[in-house]
């Protein structure tokens, strides 16, 4: 007999436990009151049986926290930053730590939501409408929205917006042949699609004769030269065309903004504003527009309206979910951006400063000029008399010896071909940078100093900036770290985000974003290096990626994967690319037609579009299933153009349908394929794989199922996965490290692995769960939904329900009868929620007058319940008003969210405490900066940039 337990009896701390809220008991508690007798008989009754995967998921056994990071930090070490000055769109750069660790590692910015709530988004509105002014300011144009994917895409969305805003423009969209490789590659991709015809031509020679629509100049070009934008600007517009220019922020503090010359659209990236270079994203790209062209801008717009109270308030602008209501006449299908990475570029200027910014670029042009007048000085021809800070040299014969040597000496530069080699300094580049450089050169840097005293600047003069830029007190107040901190946090502190409770956004799947996952990212490993680094030094993404990859095909049951796409929208551009490249393969390019489902998300119809597809919409029955009748007929009409068909699984109704495989076997048999939007697979993992039942390609949201972080609306990851007959046609890209991938369809996004960075997050997570885990997750989550739908069905009916009256991962609750009956809304239900300390679920989608709700196997049995108290409460107010207590307008509801000022202000017509704490006095009460926003204010009063300081001091 033993007095102990053994090392291997007592086990290891698994990690599935922090990940799923509800521990045994509690899941027996929840499994009681749905009315099943354990997790495997749930799953058995939910799903149906003819999708259920036979085997358990093969991903090998969980590892521990502290093994995981290991294995990360091990991989990380595998990966060299250099010095990196390849340049091409990505730039060293410091992200100050205040910056770094309050904004990109702090869970109050990164489990943010996208401010579709916002009474409950201040903080973030208030960082992105600094970015909007930052951008505004410094391309001189007077919109700028907040955000976009990445550069390469940003210049795609300028075009479509070319084509939409000048309808009867003829003619090619010219592309600068000094463009950033990258991004004329995803333009070619996009315009391919869209059937737009593209000329890349020389711009210092001019436009090429005859008609044009617009054209596009980078300003400054990839090899470091400038081009004066005037000439071109009046030629497009005579040509009825528009004229876009891609712009490097931190060069426009020293030269003239690209609005002042005469563009209509500047477009970008802000990565070099403190954001890390993480192998190529994610990073905030950005758009600005003319006077005129801001209603076609794609993204969001975040605006200025006021609240209840005449308060001055932040909220998105015009097109907020616009795909949903515009669907395919959306502008674009951008949905998550890249909020987190805005934020961090915004605080990036509101702590440096115009001053500090216009420093930071002189630094990085002295460095540029510098090593031009050395390397001339020994005889190496310097390209370009003008440059801001890149410097391209020709070394005939020699240009591979020399950046072979500069990698040995510590820096990455750019081979651009046998005879030339690029150079970009940056803010992180000293003397010391230069002198290694030279050295790879084979010039003496023995004397640097002198050379910067007798070397004069070599930017334009004709186009030194004149213009003033930021001079809104928000970037010439926080200089200090003490001021900077409290603004960071006085922000944070107005936003309701997962680190202050559940956030049940039906479609969302907002989950723990564990630490042990999120660590990593930061590691230099990972953080500091240049997408277009040579492979060899990058073999620890190459690794990581390849695993990831090979995991997600294994959990989807697809052939192969790609984790290119930056955003779920631009996985299912990816996923309808690959199925028209297949179809043109085989001589059917006359299949354009998409059928979509009339519940689906508002993306797919505006991914279709951009595809080149037709879209055409399938019914729904009354069950909200898809009509397989409607079906059966639409593809008898469309059997020769059926490109595919776009379902959800489960639904958007948030049910698994019986008729899945039924559907994909009528859309196989009319010559269509099957697009399985993935972005509810946190209901199947484990369970069921849309490569075995019948899908040939989805995307995955890596930002829902797989854990990375919202961030307020983006970063994302959207993988496409396909079976073996569309590996073909996945994305490619120009310098893959893979050398297969480069030929074929082309880039979706700028870099080759999109937001690389924050691969190690989903890695991570699925190391940590291993097989059992995931699947566990998945029956928890199918659980929690059901327990919610079971505890509110009394309250608020349950719109849909699949076998055995079971939901999937989230469950609709009908409001409509109850706002006919009492005038009491969504919206006052979704507000008054606020007060009760909640973020609301998701509202009026997929069906107008519903809230959506996905609980995710994070929230313990207390949250869940805490939230299922809230939601009964509320009902008993609405019961109130219908009554006749109270009137809906003057009701708790209708004036909720209640801020501190409104509870104290003795004139509501109720309770303040029944106002401010109607779950009883609570110490921790959560309290909205703002009231009730007034949506239609700010839209008839467009206001986009940091309203000046008066207004709030009047407000
Ligand atoms: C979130 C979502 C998308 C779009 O993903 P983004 O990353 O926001 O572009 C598409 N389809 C469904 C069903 C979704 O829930």
């Amino acid at each position: 007999m033993s007095d102990h337990l053994t090392l291997d009896q007592l086990g290891e701390q698994s990690f599935a436990i922090r990940h799923i809220g509800p521990d045994e008991a509690q899941v027996a508690t929840m499994l009681r009151a749905v009315g099943h007798d354990s997790l495997d008989a749930l799953m058995a009754a939910a799903v149906p049986a003819g999708i259920r995967q036979e085997l358990p998921l093969d991903l090998g056994a969980a590892r521990t926290e502290a093994e995981v990071a290991a294995e990360l930090a091990a991989l990380a070490a595998r990966n060299r930053p250099l010095e990196p000055m390849i340049g091409l769109g990505y730039h060293g750069t410091l992200t100050p730590p205040v910056i770094r660790r309050n904004v990109l590692e702090d869970p109050s910015w990164y489990t943010a939501y996208t401010p579709y709530q916002p009474e409950i988004s201040q903080g973030r509105l208030e960082a992105l409408l600094n970015f909007q002014t930052m951008v505004a300011d410094l391309t001189g144009l007077p919109t700028a929205n907040a955000s976009l994917l990445d550069e390469g895409t940003a210049a795609a969305e300028a075009m479509t917006l070319v084509r939409r805003a000048r309808p009867k423009a003829a003619g090619p969209f010219v592309v600068d042949a000094d463009a950033l490789p990258q991004t004329i590659e995803v333009v070619r991709t996009r315009a391919a699609a869209m059937g737009i015809e593209v000329v890349v031509a020389d711009l210092a020679e001019g436009l090429p004769d005859g008609e044009v629509c617009g054209a596009l100049l980078q300003y400054p070009g990839a090899s470091g030269r400038i081009l004066d934008p005037r000439g071109l600007a009046e030629d497009v517009a005579d040509r009825g065309g528009l004229l876009v220019v891609a712009a490097d922020l931190l060069a426009l503090t020293l030269l003239e903004s690209p609005g002042e010359l005469g563009a209509d659209v500047v477009v970008g990236s802000t990565q070099r504003f403190g954001v890390p270079l993480f192998y190529g994203g994610p990073h905030a790209a950005f758009m600005a527009v003319a006077q005129g062209l801001e209603r076609h801008l794609p993204g969001r717009l975040v605006g200025v309206s006021v609240d209840n109270a005449g308060h001055q308030a932040y909220r998105l602008a015009l097109q907020t979910r616009e795909q949903h209501i515009r669907r395919d006449r959306a502008t674009s299908n951008i949905c998550t951006a890249q909020v987190l990475l805005a934020v961090t570029a915004a605080m990036y200027a509101v702590y440096h400063g115009p001053e500090g910014l216009k420093a930071i670029a002189q630094r990085t042009h002295r460095c540029a000029a510098v090593l031009a007048a050395a390397l001339q000085e020994s005889d190496v021809e310097v390209v370009h008399g003008a440059f801001f800070d890149t410097v391209l040299a020709r070394v005939p014969g020699r240009a591979e010896a020399v950046v072979a040597a500069a990698r040995e000496a510590g820096a990455h530069l750019r081979l651009v071909d046998a005879d030339h080699v690029g150079v970009s300094c940056s803010e992180r580049t000293d003397l010391d940078v230069v002198a290694s450089v030279l050295g790879a050169f084979g010039v003496s840097a023995a004397e640097l100093p002198e050379i910067d005293g007798r070397t004069p600047d070599a930017l334009p003069t004709e186009l030194l900036r004149r213009t003033a830029y930021l001079d809104h007190p928000v970037f010439n107040t926080h200089r200090s770290e003490t001021a900077m901190l409290r603004y960071l946090r006085r922000l944070s502190a107005r936003d309701y985000a997962l680190d202050r409770g559940m956030i049940p956004l039906g479609s969302c799947t907002m989950k723990l974003n564990a630490t042990t996952e999120m660590e990593p990212i930061s590691l230099p490993g990972f953080a500091d290096l240049h997408p277009f680094a040579p492979a060899e030094d990058a073999a620890g993404y190459r690794e990581l990626v390849t695993q990831l990859e090979g995991w997600l095909a294994t959990v989807t049951g697809y052939d192969q994967v790609s984790i290119q796409p930056n955003a779920g929208s631009q996985g299912e551009l990816a996923g309808l690319m690959a199925i028209r490249g297949y179809h043109r393969a085989r001589g059917e390019g006359a299949r354009t037609v998409c059928l979509i489902p009339s519940s689906a998300h508002g993306t797919n119809a505006a991914s279709a579009v951009m595809a080149g597809m037709r879209v055409v919409v399938v019914k729904a029955t009354d069950e909200g299933a898809v009509d397989l009748d409607d079906l059966r007929a639409q593809c008898e009409t469309h059997r020769d153009d059926l490109a595919a068909i776009m379902v959800t699984y489960p639904s958007t109704h948030g049910v698994y349908e019986d008729g899945i495989t039924e559907l994909c076997r009528i859309v196989h048999e009319a010559g269509g394929q099957v697009y399985v939007d993935g972005a509810n697979l946190n209901a199947l993992l484990g369970y069921a794989k849309p490569g075995e039942f019948g899908g040939d390609v989805s995307h995955l949201n890596l930002h829902k199922t797989f854990c990375i972080p919202h961030g307020g609306g983006g970063p994302g990851v959207g993988p496409v996965a396909v079976r073996e007959h569309l590996a073909a046609y996945l994305p490619s890209h120009p310098v893959h490290p893979d050398a297969d991938r480069r030929e074929g369809i082309g880039p979706i996004s700028a870099a080759p692995y999109g937001s690389a960075g924050i691969l190690p997050i989903s890695w991570a997570y699925l190391r940590l769960m291993g097989g059992a885990g995931l699947t566990r997750a998945t029956a928890v989550a199918v659980l929690a939904a059901n327990y919610v739908a079971v505890r509110l069905r009394e309250a608020f009916p349950v719109l849909y329900t699949g076998h055995n009256g079971l939901v999937a991962h989230e469950c609709i609750l009908d409001l409509r009868g109850l706002t006919k009956a009492t005038g009491v809304s969504v919206d006052d239900v979704a507000k008054r929620l606020i007060d009760y300390g909640f973020h609301a679920p998701t509202m009026s989608f997929p069906v107008a007058g519903t809230l959506m709700v996905e609980p995710t196997e994070s929230e313990d049995l207390a949250e869940l319940d805490r939230f299922c108290d809230a939601m009964v409460a509320i009902r008993a107010e609405i019961d109130r008003v219908a009554a006749g207590e109270w009137t809906p307008e003057e009701s708790p509801l209708r004036g909720a969210p209640h801020t501190a000022e409104a509870a104290l202000s003795g004139t509501l017509g109720y309770d303040a405490m029944l106002a401010a704490f109607p779950a009883g006095a609570d110490p921790d009460k959560y309290w909205p900066p703002v009231g009730r926003i007034d949506q239609a204010y700010g839209d008839r009063n467009l206001f986009c940039a940091c309203p000046p300081v008066e207004e709030f001091a009047a407000g």
